[in-house]
């Protein structure tokens, strides 16, 4: 089986203002060379994708939305759709533990998402997993089957290829307790097999899976060699150039 491409990915969440978030970029295109084994994906706030979208160089960094409402247009004061992004994200965030437990999202809210950045012509980015009261009461297994089975239910075998799927432990986002290795390899074997009994075997392998929570360059090395795990998704470690840049170095060693 050819190998999947391996993801970095940065969450900005909400930094930068339009001029920083463009500096940034303009740096972060700098730093990096053009790789087709390793995809870099930046997800800044929503105010500045359209410009950013003018800017980006796609051959080394994509653009993904961090948040969008799953209805095309209509009176929903404030909601940015996944209509309104088409052409100006390949990515989209869904169901980020920040959207589930600040912002109060439902899985009916994360099902339609998934399936209008679908339509939209993007590609889903659904974040899963258990809380630290889920992990002590060792529900993380049945957390991220309901979570997957949910959230996908109205993605056929043809598109789910397109979506990708970040285990995030909500215990390890922002807090630097990350989880160790073996943590990700046991959840990436539920994730993997959840799609294979949805989706059957063949299928089930197209499907990239990210890791996600208080990842720095120094630990970014130890996720990227776990067999099946495709890449990384990087919140506050991604708001430093320097420490983002190294995380993508990283990727592109083990690639070589
Ligand atoms: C995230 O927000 O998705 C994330 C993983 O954040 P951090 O790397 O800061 O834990």
């Amino acid at each position: 089986m050819p190998s999947r491409k391996k993801l970095i990915i940065g969450n900005w969440k909400m930094n930068f203002n339009t001029h920083d978030a463009s500096i940034y970029l303009h740096r972060l295109q700098e730093a990096i060379t053009e790789r087709r084994d390793v995809q870099v994906i930046v997800a800044p706030t929503t105010l500045t994708l359209q410009s950013l979208s003018l800017q980006v160089n796609r051959r080394k960094v994509k653009l993904a939305a961090q948040n969008f409402y799953w209805r095309d247009f209509g009176p929903y004061t404030g909601e940015t759709s996944a209509t309104q992004l088409r052409g100006i994200v390949d990515y989209g965030l869904v169901g980020h533990s920040e959207r589930r437990y600040l912002f109060h999202e439902q899985e009916k809210d994360i099902r339609y998402k998934v399936q209008a950045a679908v339509r939209n012509g993007f590609k889903p980015i659904l974040c899963v997993g258990e809380t630290r009261a889920e992990r002590t009461n060792k529900e993380t297994h049945a957390v991220l089957y309901d979570q997957l089975t949910a959230s996908l239910a109205n993605i056929t075998s043809d598109e789910v290829g397109n979506v990708i799927i970040a285990y995030e432990p909500v215990w390890a986002i922002g807090t630097g307790d990350n989880a160790k290795s073996s943590d990700v390899v046991k959840a990436g074997s539920v994730i993997r097999r959840t799609l294979r009994n949805l989706y059957g075997d063949k299928v089930s392998k197209d499907v990239q899976i990210v890791y996600g929570g208080s990842v720095t360059s120094s630990s970014a090395t130890d996720y990227l060699s776990i067999p099946g795990i495709d890449g990384l998704l990087v919140g506050g470690a991604s708001l430093q150039l320097y420490e983002f840049s190294e995380i993508i170095k990283k990727a592109h060693d083990m690639q070589k």
